[in-house]
């Protein structure tokens, strides 16, 4: 058996890719591929609003929210959320929880006047942590919060909706489905679909309605929020494969019992894990329990010398991927929807046996 703890591009459902295997060369009986017809025929068509519209029944997303499937991957909303929801001559508040965040920071100063960082991960005696949200320091006057509820390469997770009174815009790529969320608490949210959606290069965005209206009139017209609503996200030839492969990701989802169940297996596989990592002193993890992702969990061994061999013999038992990140070292282990139960035991079962094996 193996199981694949990658980031991202990350495990997909089998069955949903047994059932893109069987339909490869006859999608729907029509002897040729889903890759090979209009985006504009009518069967796609069907497709691609049913697949809005499961997104939709699984995250309970309001009427007034516009939902998008993008091009350009988590980034390119990096870009996109500074020009469509704010002015170029306007103030936007973002925290700072990790790489991610920090990336958009940088972008996002390309488009707008200024940019405030409301807060950054602080060391603790109980590890790293986002400062409480009483701390931030806000705009008075912020077209936007910017934040990233969970920290794909630091581990590092808000597990609370900021309390604040400007539209708040979430990278959600790394949890995007892994739980229920209440939308209306958000103006725009967007995700990369490479963890919990389907493959790379595609993006989900779900915009209030009253935010589409383009602030920057420059703004390049496929990222283009407006556009892309009043088109269907079909102002141009859309990644057809990839919205295929999330139209199944999502009813596989929905046959599991939709993100209540992924939100409870998603709890259980994290807790085997860091109950591992706490009980031992081989292994840590440096993050504040409050702010410990559910999705990616980072940690160390004691002694860093034997991480080649950790990482060699994990992958002969087939755990793949669990190096960690190259700004953050170690290792890193991706529990997103795919990974069922027996995965994350098959890893902490592993960790036992290697720490027994070097004490
Ligand atoms: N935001 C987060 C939280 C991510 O984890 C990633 C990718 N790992 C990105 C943005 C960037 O996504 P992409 O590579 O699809 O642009």
């Amino acid at each position: 058996m193996i199981y694949n703890f990658s980031a991202g591009p990350a495990m997909l459902p089998a069955s949903v890719l047994k059932k893109a295997q069987k339909e490869l060369l006859d999608w729907q009986g029509l002897g040729i591929s889903v890759m090979e017809i209009s985006h504009r025929d009518p069967i796609y068509i069907r497709m691609a609003e049913e697949a809005e519209q499961d997104l939709r029944d699984l995250l309970a997303i309001p009427d007034n929210y516009s939902v998008l499937f993008m091009h350009g991957g988590g980034r390119a909303h990096f870009s996109a959320v500074p020009q469509n929801i704010a002015a170029a001559d306007a103030t936007v508040d973002y925290l700072n929880s990790g790489v991610w965040s920090d990336i958009a920071i940088n972008e996002a100063k390309k488009y707008v006047a200024t940019v405030n960082e409301v807060a950054r991960v602080a060391e603790t005696p109980q590890g790293k942590a986002i400062p409480p949200v009483n701390e931030w320091k806000l705009s008075k006057n912020a077209a936007y919060l910017h934040y990233c509820p969970n920290e794909t390469v630091d581990g590092i997770a808000l597990h609370e909706i900021p309390n604040v009174n400007v539209p708040i815009v979430a990278d959600m790529s790394s949890v995007i489905l892994a739980e229920p969320i209440d939308v209306s608490k958000f103006g725009v949210i967007y995700a990369g679909a490479q963890k919990n959606i389907g493959p790379s290069g595609l993006s989900v965005a779900i915009i209030r309605n009253d935010l589409l209206e383009t602030q920057q009139h420059r703004v390049c017209t496929v990222m283009n929020y407006k556009v892309q609503a009043e088109q269907g996200s079909m102002y141009n030839t859309p990644n057809t494969f990839a919205w295929y492969l999330a139209a199944e990701v999502f009813k596989w989802l929905k046959a599991e019992g939709g993100v209540e169940a992924m939100a409870d297996l998603n709890q259980a596989k994290a807790r085997l894990l860091y109950e591992c990592v706490d009980n031992s002193s081989f292994y840590r993890n440096t993050i504040a329990p409050q702010n410990r992702s559910r999705m990616n969990i980072p940690f160390q061994l004691a002694d860093c010398q034997l991480d080649n061999e950790f990482l060699a013999k994990a992958k002969a038992e087939g755990l793949l991927a669990l190096k960690g990140h190259r700004f953050v070292g170690g290792m890193r282990a991706s529990l997103y929807n795919a990974m069922p139960l027996a995965g994350a035991q098959a890893l902490v079962d592993f960790m036992a046996r290697f720490e027994k094996a070097h004490k």
